[in-house]
């Protein structure tokens, strides 16, 4: 659980703001705030309620129960360890999140413009029990990098190692800033996670590699091209022979088509 859980809290608080012009507690409806581990996530953020004092000092507020250690599109939260799955909550759907920049932010950004077109290519996942489930064989990756960036530069994020031959890394300092530089390229291709919720903040459109562990019906965005090939998404807490299936089954040509197809190459 990560960063891609809090930049789908902006898009929870985004929608109760919208319904309700209150500003949004996470945490227990019994009035105890649940602080992010990642405060940059939420930071400049008007909507969201980010300690006791903002809480104290706001009068209109409304309680999200979706929070570190309850996120809501688990349906299995107390049980998920024993039954060594997440069994998934199909009422929960993404809302696209948002960063609130500052004006440090967009400076440093605009500094590194590139002026020609590009894409974003994110082959990592983040560290955690279910990586495996959730990554798109590197290979792969590789080989879609190689055609791709016959006819468009390719970035990959400082994001994790090997970097991607036929790539230019882009230091972009964490995901608000990567979602500033998304926002800017013609598309990206990542696995589901918080890259994709970073791109969902600025509208950009690109492949999701979704395999077989979660399904795109919570997790993904209307806009994307979303690509699941599970059956039932598994949620499985460990490396999962089907999921691993589910994203051999991800062919390199589809992902170059669906890629061609959204930056018109
Ligand atoms: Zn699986």
């Amino acid at each position: 659980m990560g960063m891609g859980d809090e930049i789908m809290a902006t898009g929870i608080a985004k929608k109760i703001h919208a319904e309700t012009g209150a500003k949004v507690a996470f945490g227990n409806p019994k009035g105890k705030l649940k602080r992010t581990i990642y405060p940059i996530i939420y930071a400049n953020n008007p909507k969201i309620i980010k300690n006791g004092q903002e809480l104290k000092d706001t009068k209109h507020v409304v309680w999200s129960d979706y929070c570190k250690g309850h996120r809501t599109y688990i349906a299995n939260i107390e049980t998920s360890k024993k039954e060594r799955r997440y069994r998934w909550n199909y009422d929960f759907k993404a809302e696209p999140g948002e960063f609130f920049y500052s004006n440090l932010e967009k400076k440093k950004m605009a500094e590194k413009r590139i002026k020609e077109k590009y894409i974003v290519v994110e082959p990592h996942s983040k560290m955690g029990g279910a990586k495996d489930n959730k990554q798109w064989p590197l290979d792969r990756f590789q080989k879609v990098v190689n055609i791709l960036s016959k006819e468009i530069k390719v970035f990959q994020p400082h994001y994790g190692k090997p970097k991607l031959k036929n790539t230019t890394p882009v230091v972009t300092n964490g995901l608000r800033m990567l979602s500033l530089f998304m926002k800017e390229s013609a598309g990206f291709i990542c696995n589901e996670g918080g890259v994709h919720h970073a791109a969902s903040t600025v509208g950009t459109k690109g492949v999701v590699l979704f395999g077989g562990f979660i399904p795109p019906e919570i997790t993904g965005y209307d806009f994307h091209t979303n690509l699941f090939t599970g059956g039932e998404a598994c949620g499985s807490r460990y490396s999962c022979k089907h999921c691993k299936a589910a994203m051999e089954a991800i062919e390199v040509d589809e992902v170059v088509e669906h890629m061609r197809k959204i930056i018109n190459v």
